[in-house]
């Protein structure tokens, strides 16, 4: 299903070079909160998240969070992070990257959404018009109210695999 088709399949946010991005136009990736960017239950992050934002910061790639968490507790989160960020973005709705996208002053085309779900992030980038990352979420497990999405995406990821489309590269290919 072309709504919740991604661009590209990653095996996580920190595969994502600067060389990479650049060499696609982007220069802003939106990403989820949960899962993507720090696993639910390790919310001060690890040193790998630490380097990757750093390395980006350098780049002068901008990193911001698109999440529909509230704003306190993706300040809460971002705490340690000092990232930008939209909150109650509405995803599967595009109104959040929108806002994002407005935010930044950039084309469309130089921002990438970044996400775990397939029926939140994926479909919200599709919506809105930018290019996305699929990317394996960071744990396993999920917080409950994220498995109910997982449940409905369970049909969707195993289309994939059959359609042999479920394979996450090690980094962002030139595909497109
Ligand atoms: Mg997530």
């Amino acid at each position: 299903m072309a709504v919740f088709e991604p661009t590209w399949l990653v095996k996580a946010i920190y595969n994502l070079t600067p060389a990479q991005l650049k060499r696609q136009g982007i220069a802003a990736v939106l990403t989820d909160l949960d899962n993507t960017l720090i696993a639910w239950n390790n919310p001060d992050g690890t040193q790998q998240l630490h380097d990757w934002l750093q390395e980006m910061k350098q780049a002068g790639i901008t990193v911001m969070v698109v999440s529909n968490n509230n704003h306190d507790r993706i300040s809460r989160a971002l705490a340690r992070l000092d990232l930008p960020f939209v909150a109650r973005a509405l995803k599967p709705f595009p109104v959040g990257i929108n806002r994002a996208v407005r935010q930044l002053g950039l084309s469309k085309h130089a921002v990438v959404m970044v996400g775990d779900q397939l029926l939140t992030d994926i479909a919200a980038g599709n919506a809105a018009n930018v290019r996305t990352v699929l990317v394996q979420p960071l744990v396993e497990t999920d917080a409950w109210n994220t498995r109910i999405n997982r449940f409905f995406e369970g049909f969707v990821l195993h289309r994939m695999k059959k359609n042999n489309q479920l394979n996450f590269t090690e980094e962002l290919n030139d595909k497109h």
